[in-house]
């Protein structure tokens, strides 16, 4: 018997609206839904109408769901896969099941959406043409200093994932390795309180540090 599709559903990155037709068609019809956070995916769910048999699939369970999921698309069932927000398998697990399923010959199809790495970058006012994604840096400051180090005469525009307590360490670090250069970060893309500021790195540590940075951040330079 031919085995299953593995769909690899790309969902909002804040705004429900944001949604495909055919993400939620395929996430009704699939025979199965994997989602790395089922309560959080259940908010899209509901809106939608999508009624599905769900299973968790994340960070943590990875490898011991993989043999489970592989099972159902050898039986021919067709399986869709969901991240937190956006397109499973930027920056966050996806890759690993869809190298499985790819080794195995099998179907894998993406149903492609939003993503919060070019939704950043088309609004952040820097070239286009040419870009350099780097998910999230490391969060061991030392690390992250020569990753910033080794990025100082990148040509193409990069863009990096950061999270609200780290923001302003990452642009103090950028001051003192790359100096006074033009930066975008883009916040809460989509959502209530979205903001893109673009200014320098002293710029931006002032802004964001006259309060507790909230929600997720993305920096393009
Ligand atoms: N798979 C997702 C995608 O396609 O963009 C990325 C998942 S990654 C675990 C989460 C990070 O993406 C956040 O820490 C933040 O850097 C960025 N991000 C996601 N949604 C965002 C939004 N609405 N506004 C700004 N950044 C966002």
């Amino acid at each position: 018997m031919a085995s299953g599709t593995l769909y690899i559903v790309s969902t909002p990155i804040g705004n429900l609206e944001d949604m495909t037709f055919r993400a939620v068609r395929v996430l009704k019809e699939a025979d199965l839904i994997a989602a790395e956070d089922t309560r959080r995916s259940s908010k899209l769910f509901d809106h939608y109408g999508i009624n599905n048999r769900v299973t968790s699939f994340h960070s943590h369970n990875i490898r011991a769901r993989i043999p489970a999921l592989i099972a159902e698309l050898e039986k021919g069932k067709d399986v869709a896969l969901v991240s937190d927000s956006g397109t499973p398998g930027i920056s966050d697990p996806g890759s690993v099941l869809v190298k499985e399923c790819v080794d195995k010959g099998m179907d894998v199809k993406a149903v492609p959406g939003p993503t919060a790495a070019i939704a950043a970058l088309v609004v952040s006012g820097k070239p286009t043409h040419k870009f350099l994604f780097e998910g999230f840096l490391s969060n061991k400051k030392g690390k992250r200093r020569r990753q910033i180090e080794a990025l100082k005469e990148e040509e193409r525009t990069v863009i990096v994932y950061e999270s609200p307590h780290r923001i302003i360490k990452f642009l103090e670090d950028f001051r003192d390795i790359c100096g006074e250069r033009e930066l975008a970060v883009a916040r809460e893309l989509t959502k209530k309180f979205e903001e893109v500021v673009r200014g320098t790195a002293t710029e931006l540590t002032e802004h964001f540090g006259r309060k507790q940075p909230r929600g997720e951040f993305i920096v393009v330079f």
